[in-house]
């Protein structure tokens, strides 16, 4: 794939300048000023596994929007279908039925894990962990909620409560009583904690935000069976390792578990709209909204413009066959790395993940902010992950070349370089 082009004609420090002045006055002067601090541009212009910032600079997006770029930026296809669908009806009337809600939810129960059967439609991440959470609560009656150290499941009130993560909890408690953590991998801790008052335990597949945390074998199957033993759901938060990013459609089919509800985000609409879907079970929609069909609802989900972006997308990934191509580019940039991390063993404490969700963890925090900074230098974008800032990941579009993969691979060995020598001369 070759790299797009974009030119911005404008004044680029003039542009700067504005955008950092009103993210300062108006929008966060925290964020202005760590993000000034780093280095980092304006967003101008973005196509395929590019993003171009104001000086007309390209990045190969190896961030990939935490995933949610799953086929590139603005794809084609998914852009042509939005559009036509603008050209008829953008958001819900509300008042009538809604075709690309119906054909996006048939599509979605055709390829879920077994017994996936409704899918309720909302705006991110955290609502459809919300809408997970309460329905497993309302279904099962109970209260208790089992999470882990690590887990990300987003920021709003209720899915703060199962974040596993001090710092963003504590200056927000008493967040939703009843949850407690567990450390994640940890199969005796797990089943421990699930009991005859749990209501759900909700896990990430591998662990995103928490660093890249692959589950040791069996962990996904004891929580199955042991939510089974005493009536508690199993929730899979999907929203960062769903549609193909871990070389499955979803991660938990690596496992060969299904849970009862599962929740996906990110890449599901297309790195277009914003869309969340919380999925479940026959018998938990019957007991949730059987008496009260309006038990859960939100204004803008299922909108037309949305739920057309997500069935196109699932159809863009079939037929790319992105799914197997996640897994070859994946073992290709796994591989590349974890040579590159064996030649910087002082530097590079590990290289992990599977199909295209990598992390590479580094012995100390500092490290993975100066290699950041030095692969941003070499137009590849990466982060580290917002609950272990040791951990970089790497999570670029599924249609990433494998020329691509090589040169985020060189940037990657010369950035561990470069940040060598310059940690050698501080001391
Ligand atoms: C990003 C993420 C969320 C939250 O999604 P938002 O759209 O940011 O609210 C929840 N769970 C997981 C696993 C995530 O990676």
């Amino acid at each position: 794939m070759k790299v797009p082009n974009y030119k911005f004609e404008g004044d680029s420090d003039a542009l700067f300048q504005e955008v950092f002045e009103k993210y300062t006055n108006h929008l966060n002067p925290g964020l202005a000023k760590l993000m000034g601090f780093a280095g980092f541009g304006v967003e101008m212009y973005a196509e395929g596994c590019y993003i171009f910032d104001h000086e007309s600079r390209a990045f190969l997006d190896c961030l990939g929007g935490y995933g949610t770029f799953s086929l590139g930026h603005r794809h084609p296809k998914v852009v042509g279908a939005i559009q036509d669908q603008l050209g008829k009806m953008a958001l819900s009337g509300k008042a009538f039925f809604s075709k690309p809600a119906a054909d996006l939810a048939e599509k979605l129960a055709s390829v879920a894990p077994e017994g996936l059967q409704f899918s309720f439609f909302c705006n991110s991440g955290a609502e459809a962990v919300e809408a997970a959470l309460k329905m497993a609560k309302g279904y099962t009656k109970r209260t208790k909620i089992v999470s882990t150290i690590g887990g990300y499941h987003g920021k709003t009130l209720g899915a703060l409560a199962t974040t596993g993560r001090e710092k963003y909890r504590k200056p927000f408690e008493p967040l939703m009583p009843g949850v407690v953590f567990t450390t994640y991998g940890d199969t005796e801790e797990l089943v421990a904690a699930i009991d005859a008052d749990t209501a759900c335990v909700i896990l990430e597949p591998i662990q995103g935000e928490g660093g890249i945390i692959v589950p040791p074998a069996g962990y996904l199957a004891a929580a199955r069976k042991r939510c089974d033993e005493v009536g508690a759901l199993l929730i899979f938060d999907e929203v960062q390792t769903g549609l193909g990013r871990t070389g499955y459609l979803f991660a938990s089919e690596h496992d060969h578990v299904s849970p009862d509800l599962m929740t996906l985000a990110k890449a599901v609409g297309g790195g277009i709209m914003p869309l969340g879907v919380c999925m479940g079970t026959e018998a938990i929609w019957q007991g949730v909204f059987g008496t009260n069909p309006l038990a859960h609802t939100s204004t803008f989900g299922g909108n037309p413009l949305a739920c057309t972006a997500g069935l196109v997308a699932l159809q863009v990934i079939e037929e790319e066959g992105l799914v197997s191509r996640s897994k070859a580019m994946g073992d290709r940039m796994l591989d590349a790395f974890k040579q590159i991390g064996r030649r910087h063993p002082d530097m590079v404490a590990d290289v992990r993940g599977r199909a295209l969700m990598i992390g590479v963890e580094f012995t100390e925090d500092e490290v993975g902010e100066l290699v950041v900074a030095q692969l941003m230098k070499r137009g590849v974008c990466v982060a580290y992950a917002l609950n272990n800032p040791r951990v970089l990941r790497f999570e670029p579009p599924l249609i990433i070349s494998e020329e691509e993969v090589d040169s985020a691979a060189t940037a990657l060995e010369e950035s561990l370089a470069e940040t060598e020598e310059l940690l050698a001369s501080l001391v």
